[in-house]
Formats: structure tokens, C-alpha cells, sequence
């Protein structure tokens, strides 16, 4: 059976302060059984890069809480101003990376081809990457939402070989749900993860069978149950609602149903 898993984006948001108190109050409903049995739901905060040591010193053991980046460099070092290394990220603590997420794609213009070599460099250092995937609402009305999803897989395939696909969580995130309070319906989300999942199992049916594929876009604590229910739905990637430590626990609480 596949652990489910909830991780929490943060995306550019927070400060010392609501970065303490957020943590703070999650923790405590986790201790509390309110936010996933620690058995049945990993839960992961991906906080801005300046405040992951914080995250990191407050999570305290045994309550599977991970920490992890939104992003990290395709160098492990060097002449590359402004980058953030998986070396560093590694050493202050991370366990995850959020790769090709569509806002790095859209407004960093990351190709499939950088996001691969992201997802190598990420993988030397031991970093477990969160790969985003997932289609415009125009490739969706093209009928080219399968084919996108593919192709962005593929490129990390290629690059890495699909033993790689087992040390890393799939994230299905339709570009048009995302922070636009429209969600994919549970069947619409199904669908496409059963599809990945089939991909992948054409390559190595055993790898997909334990490949754990989140949904994101839009997931609130009202929605959340029905798509963690689906059966190829294994937990979610969350921005707006991770912000709410109580809306964050309530969704992490729906994935361990
Ligand atoms: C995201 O940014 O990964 C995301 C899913 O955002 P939201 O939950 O706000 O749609």
C-alpha cells in the first residue's frame, strides 16, 4: 500500500514571524492526531528558501513531518549568482524539492529539458523531488492533456532513467486550477493519474505501482477527501490553503482517511 502524502507550498509568502506561528500551531495539531495519522500521511512544508532552517528547527522527530525547497539549481556549485545548490539544501536539512512547478515553467521559462537536469543534480545530493506536471486549460481543450503530461515525464525518463521515477513523489497539477479556486474534478483528476500511473508501468510495473502521484490545484479542505479518495490519488500538493495551519491539517487529516 502507498503512504499517502501532503506537501505544502508556500510559494513567496510569510515572514520570521507567521513562519513560527504557522509552524507552531501545525505541530501542535499533528501531536494532537489532527493533521494525518503519522502512520498513514507524510506531510511535507516547503517554505521560502531564507526560512527552511526555521522549519527545520522546529519540526521535531517522530511526527513525519518533512521539510522542503520550492526550487534548487542544476549546479551542485560555482559562478551561478542568485542559485541555491541541492548540496546546500541537503545540508540545511531538506529532504524534498518541488521541481517544474508550472509557475517556474510559465514565468522562468524552465524547459522540460532544465527541469530534468534539475531533477538529476537534485537526485545526486539525495534531495527526493516533488515533479510537477500538468496542462494549460488550452492544452486541456486541445484534448493534448495526456500528451503534455507524457512529454514533461519523458524528459526526466530520458535524462535520468526510470529507476529515478522511484525516488521521486509526481505531482499532477493542471495549470488552469491552480490558485484559481477551479479544481480538476476527482474524476477528471483520476484520470490523468491513472494514466501516469499506466506510463510508468509500462516502463517498470513495479515502480508505478508504488509511485506515490499527488493532485494539486485548488485543494481545500472541502474538496480534499473527495480526491484523496480516487484511487490513483495518493495526497496533495497545496499553496493557498498551506498557509492556515488549521486548513493545512484538515487537508492532511482527509488524506489519511
Ligand atoms: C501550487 O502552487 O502548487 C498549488 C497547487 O496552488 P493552489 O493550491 O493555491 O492552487
Amino acid at each position: 500500500m502507498r503512504k499517502a502524502i501532503v506537501a505544502g507550498n508556500w510559494k513567496m509568502n510569510g515572514s520570521g514571524a507567521s513562519v513560527s506561528s504557522l509552524v507552531e500551531e501545525f505541530v501542535a495539531l499533528r501531536q494532537n492526531g489532527l493533521a494525518g495519522d503519522c502512520d498513514l500521511v507524510d506531510v511535507v512544508m516547503c517554505p521560502p528558501e531564507l526560512f527552511i532552517g526555521n522549519v527545520v528547527a522546529m519540526s521535531p522527530a517522530g511526527i513525519s513531518l518533512s521539510v522542503g525547497a520550492q526550487n534548487a539549481s542544476h549546479e551542485l556549485s560555482g559562478a551561478f549568482t542568485g542559485e541555491v545548490s541541492p548540496v546546500m539544501l541537503a545540508e540545511i536539512g531538506c529532504k524534498y524539492v518541488i521541481l517544474g512547478h508550472s509557475e517556474r515553467r510559465a514565468l522562468y521559462a524552465e524547459s522540460d529539458a532544465i527541469v530534468a537536469s534539475k531533477f538529476a543534480a537534485a537526485l545526486k545530493e539525495g534531495l527526493l523531488p516533488i515533479l510537477c506536471v500538468g496542462e494549460t486549460l488550452q492544452e486541456r481543450e486541445a484534448g493534448a492533456t495526456i500528451d503534455v503530461v507524457e512529454r514533461q515525464l519523458a524528459a526526466v525518463v530520458e535524462l535520468c532513467g526510470i529507476a529515478a521515477v522511484a525516488k521521486c513523489v509526481v505531482a499532477y497539477e493542471p495549470v488552469w486550477a491552480i490558485g484559481t479556486g477551479l479544481t480538476a474534478s476527482p474524476e477528471q483528476a483520476q484520470d490523468v493519474h491513472k494514466s501516469i500511473r499506466s506510463w510508468v508501468a509500462k516502463q517498470d510495473a513495479a515502480i508505478a505501482a508504488g509511485l506515490q502521484i499527488v493532485y494539486g490545484g485548488s485543494v481545500k479542505s472541502a474538496n480534499a477527501k473527495a480526491l484523496f479518495a480516487c484511487e490513483d490519488i495518493d495526497g496533495g500538493l497545496i499553496g493557498g490553503a498551506s498557509l492556515d495551519a488549521k486548513e493545512f491539517a484538515a487537508i492532511c487529516q482527509a488524506a489519511g482517511c
